[in-house]
């Protein structure tokens, strides 16, 4: 297996073939789960059929695709090379989330521990809505 199929990506979308890697709490952060969990059609059919994204309210992990993804810059996530961009602004905790796919994670390769300190504020649809947004006034 090529190297890149084992890097995971935490913010992928709700599908199948994703796993559960974080849940949105009251305070807008999100509880990383300490190790994933499958989910099934039954699951994806149910948070598919509410009113608000399934983005919104959780976090899923998947393989990541590199050039099959807009972020990438083509050597990089660009994701979350803005992220950490925000870490002096953000209530960060030095501590960081138990996380079982650290050593797959993209965002942990890329960045480090700077990556764990940001990743439980990211929300995948917001942070996708928000790149839309800049690439359209770009
Ligand atoms: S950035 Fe850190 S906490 Fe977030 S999914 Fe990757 S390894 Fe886990």
């Amino acid at each position: 297996m090529k190297e890149a199929n084992k890097i995971l990506c935490p913010s992928s979308k709700c599908k199948p073939g994703s796993r559960l890697l974080g849940v949105r709490q009251d305070d807008g952060t999100v509880a990383i789960l300490p190790s994933p969990l499958d989910i099934d059609e039954k699951f994806i059919s149910k948070v598919n059929n509410d009113d608000i994204r399934p983005e919104q309210k959780f976090r899923f992990t998947n393989k990541c695709i590199e050039n099959g993804c807009s972020q990438w810059t083509g050597k990089s996530c660009g994701v979350i090379e803005k992220l950490v961009s925000y870490l002096d602004v953000l209530p960060v905790k030095e501590a960081l989330p138990e996380c079982a796919i650290r050593p797959q994670c993209r965002w942990f390769r890329q960045s480090g521990v700077d990556a764990c300190k940001v990743c439980t504020f990211v929300i995948t649809e917001v942070t996708e809505q928000d790149n839309s947004r800049a690439a359209s006034t770009a």
